[in-house]
């Protein structure tokens, strides 16, 4: 039966390098970067790796900076926490280096990095996002590093009064905590809905009364129109007094020093192919992590920004790099996976909703029981009229059994289909809801 997605065409697939490849450049020692030099080594590469980290500190897990901000001093490092110990896997190292310009030319890439050049048969790019700060709110801090956070904890002292602008999902997860830890926090946003960018309107309003659950002010439809030292000003004529200014209004793929060198989408994204071959460049460039706009067979074009594709993306683009794979078959296609843990709740977001799909809701969200939201693809033209709808992404809210079996509902070549009067019903299982 066929299913109302992917929207889009395939792009052609980036083919194998054409050159034999013994030394590979890795740019940007976030968790991407770390992975892709691990998944070398994994597949036996015994040839040069290099790995280029603007950061001064080894690689380090992000959500947790967040997440543990005020009880987590230390980086959570990811030679800990995955077993990634990139000093013993690489050849070269080079943390506190930024690379500045790509010239890739016909056996290889030359990667400026201030005074000197790196040479290298491939390069995989995984500089990773940067937080978006609006040009003229520069006393707001964001976060996205580990010394953004240092900074951060350093002021959330107990009373200090906190605005967070922007409630999406770093937002609501540092309110949280720091509401919590006795610090008096507002949360401004412009949409009429946390997380309404992630979930839509009707979802993200349903986690607004957790706001005030944890004695946080939650301020929606509230416009920011300046932000200064002492607090933000709003369109209504409001001034809100701040000691510290939060800009959790999103990040953007941290690629504007390949200016000129590859195609990039608007946002700064490089588009992928399944393999993570950078689309309109030969074969010995690859891109990973958030700076990657993956195709998915099952899901069309998926942006970067989430930690469980810069863990898995890059053990498929090493195969591809190294030749090991030569069909998109052959490539792993997991489906996008959000995880959050905010303000006493737990959501996990799998798949990729689009505009027109049908949004069911699975169980209470008043119940206190956990609660799903489930989306449906607008049946296609020509579908046969059947009991089941396609589902292209589904939300858990402290539902962990539904996490696993969504995870395997989303394992197949094609979206998975379901009786949605089934799925909504809490009481079954997901697996229950299935028409095959
Ligand atoms: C506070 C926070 C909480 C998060 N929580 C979650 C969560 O709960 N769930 C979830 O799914 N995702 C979460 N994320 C997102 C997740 O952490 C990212 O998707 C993941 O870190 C992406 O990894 P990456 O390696 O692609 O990029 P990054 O982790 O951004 O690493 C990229 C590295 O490249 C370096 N770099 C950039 N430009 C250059 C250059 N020109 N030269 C050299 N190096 C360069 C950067 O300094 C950085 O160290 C969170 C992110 C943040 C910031």
């Amino acid at each position: 039966m066929p299913d109302a997605r992917p929207p889009a065409a395939a792009p052609p697939a980036v083919p194998p390098p054409s050159h034999p490849v013994r030394s590979v450049l890795v740019v940007g020692a976030g968790l991407a970067g770390a992975r892709t030099v691990a998944a070398l080594r994994e597949h036996g590469f015994d040839g040069r790796v290099t790995l280029l980290g603007r950061e001064t500190r080894d690689p380090y897990d992000r959500p947790p900076l967040s997440k543990h901000l005020l009880d987590r001093p230390e980086p959570a490092w990811l030679r800990d926490e995955l077993g990634v110990d990139v000093h013993t896997l690489a050849d070269t190292v080079q943390l506190g280096t930024s690379a500045d310009h790509l010239a890739v030319v016909g056996d290889g890439v030359v990667v400026r990095a201030g005074a000197a050049d790196v040479r290298a048969d491939a390069v995989v790019l995984a500089t990773g996002s940067r937080a978006v700060r609006p040009a003229d709110w520069g006393d707001a801090v964001t976060l996205h590093t580990a010394d953004d956070a240092a900074g951060l904890r350093a002021r959330l002292v107990p009373g200090a009064r906190l605005v967070v602008v922007g409630a999406g999902w770093i937002g609501a997860e540092v309110a949280g905590v720091a509401s919590a830890a006795g610090v008096d926090v507002t949360v401004v946003e412009a949409t009429t809905a946390p997380l309404s960018a992630a979930l839509g309107a009707r979802v993200g309003d349903l986690t607004a009364g957790w706001y005030a659950a944890a004695g946080v002010r939650l301020e929606l439809g509230a416009e920011v129109t300046g932000v200064s030292r002492d607090g933000v000003g709003l369109a209504d004529g409001r001034r809100l007094p701040a000691d510290v200014v939060l800009a959790a209004v999103g990040a953007r793929p941290d690629t504007g020093w390949l200016d000129g060198s590859l195609p990039r989408d608007p946002d700064g994204s490089l588009r992928v192919d399944a393999g993570y071959g950078v689309v309109g460049a030969p074969g010995h460039v690859r891109a990973v992590g958030d700076v990657a706009r993956r195709w998915s067979a099952r899901h069309g074009w998926v942006p970067g920004g989430h930690w469980d594709g810069a863990l898995r993306g890059p053990a498929t683009a090493v195969r591809a790099l190294l030749g090991a794979s030569s069909t998109t078959d052959d490539h792993e296609d997991p489906a996008p996976y959000v995880f959050s843990t905010q303000l006493g709740h737990d959501l996990t977001l799998l798949g990729q909703q689009g505009p027109g799909d049908e949004l069911v809701l699975r169980g209470d969200p008043a119940g206190g029981a956990g609660w799903g939201a489930l989306w449906f693809a607008a049946p296609a033209v020509d579908d046969d009229g059947g009991p089941g709808r396609a589902l292209t992404a589904m939300l858990a809210v402290d539902r962990p059994r539904d996490v696993a079996a969504g995870r395997r509902l989303f394992g197949g070549p094609v979206l998975p289909r379901l009786d949605p009067a089934v799925a909504a019903d809490a009481t079954r299982g997901l697996r229950d809801a299935v028409v095959r």
